[in-house]
């Protein structure tokens, strides 16, 4: 086997899996890319039926990138003939006065910079388009015809098949236990044998910063916590088939989300952001069975009908920088070496980022506006910084 190439990637992740395969396009047969595990192994984030995909944001950093999210995953679509991204549309609810409320406006004034067209309307109309929805009269709501469902697990697959396609070698059960940088080149030390690459791409998910400190010695203010998802067997399979029922994120003191039935004979839905902090040594996989209790309860309140009996909840860790902002960026003190952390919201960029970091370990840089992804800024080296993790509730800035 070779054992040296120009570009390598550290996990066939949704992003890992995007990067290869637009590194693939430019050198082909000099691409590796490794992933510690086998196909949907059920660890990481990017293995499941759906993800949210949506041109709505809560800031202008990330509207100004979810069209051309779209169109990377359209690529995707187009060179294997695989349908990945479903627009059936999304709705944002929240009730007036609270913090939920000026989400709201965030992604209305985010969409409006980038003339994302939407629509708002009260609890009456939603009622009136979903009937499943039972709302209290003050309710408000945020539609966008392009918010949908992501297959996020057939993306990856076809990501990796299109790079092997184009050259690339890839290979699953070789886990990264050492990276050496030497400067014009990296040795990487994997239970599957050395290599020697001139660039790095780091898409290790929840395991980028363990990587970062443990062989490289540099420390990023990461948190990990233990998050999931419940597919509910519900009896009323037809009142929520794509066809007649949106993604809906609900914007309360307490954060739900949810999708029609998809992947599964099941809905799915999940409380955002609530698990608790681990470590990688910590982490169970084990699902919080008062979470499963409590997203059952409330759905059951909003959408009569839409829960059933647990089908299954999966596990996975949102990765988040102290701003809950993604890391894209070549490694500080570091040429060879790229890298991205998601913060538990970038599957739907996967496809872009995929593009970027291949753009950035490539030619040096990108006409894709990531400036706010810096590695070395306040979030990531002032120790000082004050954590927000909850997405979309910062002021309304740009
Ligand atoms: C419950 C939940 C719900 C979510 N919902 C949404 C949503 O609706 N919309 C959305 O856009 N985002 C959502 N996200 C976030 C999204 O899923 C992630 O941001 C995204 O999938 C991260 O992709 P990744 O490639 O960085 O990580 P992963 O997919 O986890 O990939 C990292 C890969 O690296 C491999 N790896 C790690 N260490 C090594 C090593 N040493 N050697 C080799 N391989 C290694 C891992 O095995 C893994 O396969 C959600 C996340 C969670 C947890």
């Amino acid at each position: 086997m070779n054992r040296r190439f120009r570009y390598a990637v550290v996990g066939a992740g949704g992003i890992g899996s995007a990067a290869a395969y637009w590194l693939s396009r430019v050198a082909g047969e000099e691409v590796l890319c490794l992933e510690q595990w086998g196909a949907n192994h059920g660890r990481g984030a990017s293995e499941d039926h759906s993800r949210i995909i949506r041109l709505g944001y809560h800031s202008s950093r990330y509207t100004a990138l979810t069209r051309d999210s779209y169109a990377a995953w359209e690529r995707a679509e187009r060179e294997s003939g695989i349908p990945l991204v479903h627009r059936i549309g999304m709705v944002n609810l929240a009730s007036p006065g609270t913090e939920g409320a000026g989400i709201l406006e965030n992604y209305e004034q985010a969409m409006t910079e980038q003339d994302i067209p939407y629509e708002r309307f009260g609890a009456a109309e939603v009622m009136r388009r979903w009937p499943q929805f039972r709302l209290d009269a003050d309710h408000e709501a945020l539609f966008q015809p392009d918010g949908g469902i992501l297959d996020i697990r057939k993306g990856v697959a076809v990501h990796l098949a299109l790079a092997r396609g184009n050259g690339a070698t890839v290979l699953p059960h070789t886990q990264v236990t050492a990276i050496d940088d030497r400067g014009p080149s990296v040795q990487l030390r994997t239970t599957g044998g050395d290599f020697e690459v001139e660039r790095l791409v780091l898409c290790a998910g929840a395991w980028t910063a363990d990587l970062l400190e443990t062989q490289l010695g540099i420390r990023w203010p990461i948190r990990l916590t233990q998050e999931q998802v419940t597919y509910f067997a519900t009896t009323h399979l037809r009142d929520f088939t794509p066809d007649r029922f949106p993604i809906w994120i609900w914007h309360g003191d307490e954060e739900f989300y949810g999708f029609p039935v998809y992947g599964e004979m099941a809905t799915k839905a999940a409380k955002e952001l609530c698990g608790p902090s681990v470590s990688l040594d910590e982490w169970s996989w084990e699902p919080d069975r008062e979470r499963v209790r409590r997203v059952g309860e409330f759905v059951e309140g909003i959408l009569p009908g839409y829960s059933g009996p647990e089908l299954y909840t999966r596990c996975c860790l949102y990765d988040m920088p102290p701003d809950r902002d993604f890391v894209v960026d070549r490694l500080p003190g570091h040429p060879s070496i790229a890298v991205c952390i998601g913060a538990g919201h970038a599957a739907k960029f996967a496809a872009l980022l995929g593009r970027i970091l291949a753009e950035i370990t490539v030619d040096g840089s990108t006409e894709f506006p990531i400036e706010a992804f810096r590695a070395d800024r306040p979030a990531m080296v002032d120790p000082d910084y004050v954590p927000a993790y909850r997405l979309g509730a910062e002021a309304a800035t740009v």
